[in-house]
C-alpha cells in the first residue's frame, strides 16, 4: 500500500528488516533525537552511531539552524523521535545543504534542497512527518511551515516497540492528529481516489485501536495498528493536504502554545459539522455514513478522555477575534482553502466562536 503512488514511499516495518540498512550506513550515520529520548535506552541497539540532541518540543528556527550547523554533509541522518524531531531534521538537512538559514524557504519563500539522506524513525504515532514533504516550525512564536520534495525522508522505519514509552496524553493527541489528517485529506478540495483507500484504512484503524493504545500503552498490537494508521494518514496529507481544523489548530498553537494534536482535535470537534454541512458525501468513503463518522468521533474523544488530556495546555479564556484573525493569516489560509467546505470571509468569525464555545463547554 505504501507503493501505490507515483513516487513510492519506502517504509520498513520492524527492526529485523532494518538491520541490513543499519549495516550499510554504519560509519556514516548520525542519530538525532531530543534531550529526553536520548536518555532512554529504547533505541540504543537500533544503530551504532554518534548522537546529536535537540531541545524537547516543537522546533523553532533557531533550533533548526543550530542543528544544521552541526551536521556533517556526507552523513546519513537517522531522526528518532516524534514529529518535532523528524521535522527539525528534515528542515536542518535542507538548511545544511545550501548553508542558508531555514527562513529562506519558509511559507513558500523558496524551495528547499537537500543532499543528505534522511531516515525517519517515529517514536509517537500521529504527525505522519516521516512520510510528508512538509515540516512545521515556529518563527518568532508564529507556527509556520516549509514544503518541498527535498523534505520527504528517504526511508522510514516503523518499529512499534519504540512507541511504547510514549505517555497516554501524547499518545491521545498524536492519534487524534492522525485521525484529523485522514479526515481532512479525504474530504478536502485536493482529495484524490488513491487517498481514499489509505485514509479510510487509517480512520478505521484509529477508531478500532486508539482507545486501547491510550489506556494501556504496553499492548503492542494496538500500538502497531495505531502506528500504521499514523503513517497512512501521513501519506494521505502528503498527497492531499490538510483543512480547516489545521488552520484553526495552528492558530491556537501560535496564540496560546497549545500542542499540535490537542489544538487540531479541539478544532475538528468544533467545526466538523459545519464542514460536513457543505457536502456530506465528501465524507462518505470514511465510514458507513457521514453521521456514523460524527458519532464515532464523539465516542473516541470520550473513550480517550481527550479533553482531560487537553486541559493542562489550554488558557481559561480564548479570544475569538484574535483567533479568527490568526486562522486567516498568510501561513494558515491555504489550509482553509483546501477544506471540504471552503469558508468565505463572513464565516471565519463564526468558526472561531464555534472553537471557543467548544472549549468553554468542555471546560465547564
Ligand atoms: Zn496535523
Amino acid at each position: 500500500v505504501y507503493q501505490q503512488f507515483p513516487d513510492p514511499y519506502r517504509v520498513i516495518v520492524g527492526r529485523e528488516d532494518f538491520a541490513e540498512v543499519a549495516d550499510q550506513i554504519a560509519g556514516s550515520a548520525v542519530l538525532i533525537t531530543d534531550e529526553f529520548l536520548a536518555s532512554e535506552a529504547i533505541f540504543s541497539d537500533l544503530i551504532d552511531s554518534p548522537v546529536l540532541t535537540i531541545p524537547v518540543g516543537e522546533p523553532d528556527v533557531e533550533t533548526v539552524d543550530r542543528l544544521a550547523s552541526r551536521l556533517p554533509l556526507d552523513a546519513t541522518l537517522v531522526a528518532v523521535g516524534g514529529g518535532s524531531v523528524i521535522d527539525a531534521v528534515k528542515l536542518a538537512a535542507a538548511a545544511a545543504t545550501t548553508g542558508d538559514p531555514v527562513r529562506t524557504f519558509l511559507a513558500g519563500a523558496g524551495e528547499p534542497h537537500n543532499q543528505l539522506s534522511v531516515i525517519a524513525v517515529p517514536t509517537s504515532s500521529g504527525t505522519g512527518s516521516e512520510v510528508t514533504r512538509t515540516a512545521i516550525v515556529s518563527d518568532n512564536g508564529v507556527k509556520t511551515w516549509a514544503w518541498g520534495q527535498a523534505l520527504r525522508p528517504d526511508l522510514v522505519l516503523l518499529e512499534p516497540e519504540l512507541t511504547v514509552s510514549c505517555p497516554p496524553g501524547l499518545t491521545a493527541g498524536a492519534g487524534i492528529d492522525a485521525l484529523v489528517h485522514a479526515i481532512e485529506a479525504c474530504s478536502g478540495q485536493a482529495a484524490i481516489e488513491a487517498v481514499q483507500a489509505v485514509g479510510s484504512e487509517a480512520v478505521d484503524l484509529i477508531f478500532t485501536n486508539l482507545a486501547a493504545t491510550v489506556q494501556d500503552g504496553e499492548v503492542l498490537e494496538a500500538r502497531t495498528a495505531t502506528q500504521r494508521a499514523a503513517t497512512l494518514a501521513g501519506i494521505a496529507i502528503d498527497q492531499s493536504n490538510t483543512g480547516l481544523a489545521h488552520a484553526i489548530g495552528h492558530a491556537l498553537s501560535t496564540l496560546y502554545g497549545v500542542p499540535h494534536g490537542i489544538s487540531v482535535g479541539i478544532a475538528l470537534h468544533a467545526t466538523i459539522e459545519w464542514s460536513m454541512a457543505g457536502d456530506p458525501t465528501r465524507y462518505s468513503g470514511l465510514t458507513e455514513s457521514p453521521q456514523t463518522l460524527l458519532s464515532r468521533i464523539d465516542h473516541l474523544f470520550a473513550d480517550i478522555d481527550f479533553y482531560a488530556h487537553a486541559a493542562p495546555f489550554f488558557p481559561r479564556d480564548l479570544d475569538p477575534v484574535r483567533l479568527a484573525a490568526t486562522m486567516t493569516s498568510g501561513e494558515n489560509l491555504p489550509m482553509c482553502h483546501n477544506n471540504s467546505r471552503v469558508p468565505g470571509d463572513s464565516d471565519f468569525m463564526g468558526l472561531s466562536e464555534l472553537t471557543c464555545d467548544n472549549w468553554d463547554v468542555a471546560n465547564s
